[in-house]
């Protein structure tokens, strides 16, 4: 296969990405610089390289001595408050919002409500995460936080219904955020008054 087909094949994998617009992609490289497409080369070999996994909340971080982010290795972080997040971004907007100080979990997609659950929604480890959590006595509080769509409110009463055995008889509180956000808000595009508001009024 020829370098634009493979490249353009690479880019459709990407969300949201179509095939057409892949194509555009790999066109539009070749119309950079060299200097452009060495430099992008460089990146995406270095996120491999440097970015690691935390092992408890399932962040991406840039990789230090130990296996957990800053955010888990601190602390101050609130342990008695864990966060379900659909991604990565997710995070960012919370931290930025200045009104959140607990510990989060990013399970890696939404639930879908059709097609069977893809692998990279990390229910079982999620589980796994809870488990130890109740066990040590930490958790008092699980703030389920996505997206008011269709998918966010089915990913919400689908966690509940698999968290339900775990935390039942503990004294653990199921919250979710959203009720301050309006319908079809996505958690990303949330400023930081809103979700503020969202996290006081949360339920
Ligand atoms: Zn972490």
């Amino acid at each position: 296969m020829d370098p634009i087909s493979k490249l353009s094949e690479l880019f459709a994998e990407f969300p949201g990405i179509g095939e057409r617009q892949a194509k555009r992609f790999a066109y539009y490289l070749l119309r950079k610089p060299s200097g452009f497409r060495k430099e992008l080369a460089l990146q995406l070999a270095e996120l491999g390289d440097r970015i690691a996994q935390c092992v408890d909340c399932k962040r991406f971080f840039e990789k230090t001595t130990t296996d957990l982010c800053e955010t888990c290795r601190n602390m101050n972080t609130d342990k008695s408050v864990l966060m379900i997040i659909e991604k990565d971004t997710d995070y960012d907007v919370v931290r930025k919002s200045r009104s959140y100080n607990g510990a989060y979990f990013v399970l890696g997609g939404m639930i879908p409500i059709l097609e069977k659950q893809p692998s990279y929604v990390r229910t079982g480890e999620l589980l796994e995460r809870i488990k130890k959590d109740t066990e040590s006595g930490v958790l008092k509080e699980i703030i389920l936080a996505f997206s008011l769509n269709t998918q966010g409110d089915h990913t919400d009463s689908e966690l509940r219904r698999i968290l339900e055995p775990t935390v039942v008889g503990k004294d653990i509180r199921m919250t979710s955020l959203g009720r301050g956000l309006s319908t079809g808000t996505e958690l990303e595009y949330s400023d930081s008054k809103t979700l503020e508001y969202a996290l006081k009024n949360r339920q």
